[in-house]
């Protein structure tokens, strides 16, 4: 029942604030993991470990071998803005990194508990921390909020439980734990595909069976066979191309004819974040329609990388949509590309078949 007259505007508490703020970030588990997988990544690690409790919504804990973070950074690691990665505006123009605004920890503390323990190569020992709301929180009450000196190896263990427990709307239209795991899971098989060199596991917790496990060693095609099976990576042709004027390169793994899915894969990156989009998809149905059987679709691995410059990456965290300039045209060699690559593969096997 609203009043009549008008109620007097106020200004809404931080907390208030920051909550709502989080919760555009974090729609759900899979959100937050992508952002501590892309801090991993971007502290150089090669090893990251993931344990899963109630489709992440209890337990979301990642484990790195990254450079770690400086005892004397732990007290602001977590507020909102404070990043490692960027110090001016014009430095956004030729970012390299996946971070760079300083939101993604800060987030996930007003809307779970978090705890950091890092160590990093020139320090004798890890430090322990717990985080609530941007801040360093005492781990129960009536102990120091410090950092705590603990045994760990070089790198960082991130874990948030408890997630959503502050927003019990959101906390309700989590029940699918099956289903946020699979969010879980299709986002760490992206990142193990794409970043070839570093192992990933991901796990539930208790279980002693990880559902992905890639090596260090690993190719593009081996960490493919581990996600999609061997029917899938056995059937794969490799795409690699330059357009100079473009300032545009191309490289990927695109399934052939003679494979088939009832549902299109298209794992498409560009300058190395998974993106998605629907008018390169609807492209690529159309290139393919013509060799496959009717409603059935083809597996795509795309790795897109274009000059920094005509990438517009200041868009918000949660858009898996990028801006680049020349959309249309590149879209189009894109589709060239793998109608040359499927044209070739086809007349090479109708050239063996005859002789
Ligand atoms: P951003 O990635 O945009 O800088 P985040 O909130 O994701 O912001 O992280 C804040 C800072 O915390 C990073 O800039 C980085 O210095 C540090 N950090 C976060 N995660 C890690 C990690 N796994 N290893 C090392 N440093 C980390
Ligand atoms: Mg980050």
């Amino acid at each position: 029942p609203q009043s009549p007259k008008p109620r007097p505007i106020q200004k809404l508490e931080e907390t208030v604030v920051n909550r709502i703020a989080a919760g555009e970030i974090i729609h759900r588990p899979a959100n937050a993991l992508k952002e501590l997988i892309e801090n991993s990544l971007d502290a150089g690690s090669t090893n990251i470990q993931i344990t899963i409790k109630d489709g992440g919504l209890k337990l979301l804990q990642i484990q790195d071998n990254g450079h770690g973070i400086r005892r004397e950074d732990m007290a602001i690691v977590c507020e909102r803005f404070t990043t490692s990665k960027l110090k001016s505006f014009e430095d956004l123009s030729n970012i390299s990194t996946y971070g760079f605004r300083g939101e993604a920890l800060a987030s996930i503390t007003h809307v779970a508990h978090v705890t950091i323990t890092t160590k990093t190569a020139d320090s004798n020992c890890a430090y322990r921390a717990h985080y609530s709301d941007g801040i360093l929180v005492p781990p129960k009450p009536g102990v120091s909020a410090e950092p705590k000196p603990c045994a760990g190896n070089n790198g960082t263990q991130i874990t948030a439980e408890d997630l959503f427990y502050n927003v019990p709307a959101r906390r309700k239209a989590m029940k699918n734990f099956a289903e946020e795991y699979n969010q879980i899971m299709d986002i760490v098989n992206r990142y193990a595909i794409h970043n070839a060199g570093v192992s990933f596991t991901c796990k539930k917790q208790g279980s002693n069976q990880a559902d992905i496990n890639t090596l260090t060693t690993g190719s593009t095609v081996d960490n493919i066979r581990q996600v999609y099976g061997v029917n899938t990576a056995s059937e794969l042709l490799e795409i690699n191309k330059e357009y100079k004027k473009l300032e545009v390169k191309l490289k990927g793994y695109i399934s052939n004819a003679n494979y088939s899915l009832k549902k299109m894969v298209l794992l498409l990156f560009v300058n190395h974040r998974a993106v998605e989009n629907s008018t390169l998809k609807k492209m690529i149905e159309s290139v393919y329609s013509s060799l496959l059987p009717k409603h059935t679709y083809p597996f795509l691995y795309l790795s897109l990388e274009i000059n920094p410059k005509n990438v517009d990456v200041n868009v918000h965290p949660t858009k898996r949509e990028v801006l680049f300039l020349h959309e249309d045209k590149i879209i189009g060699r894109i589709c060239d590309a793998i109608q040359e690559n499927l044209a070739c593969a086809n007349s090479s096997r109708s050239f063996h078949t005859q002789t």
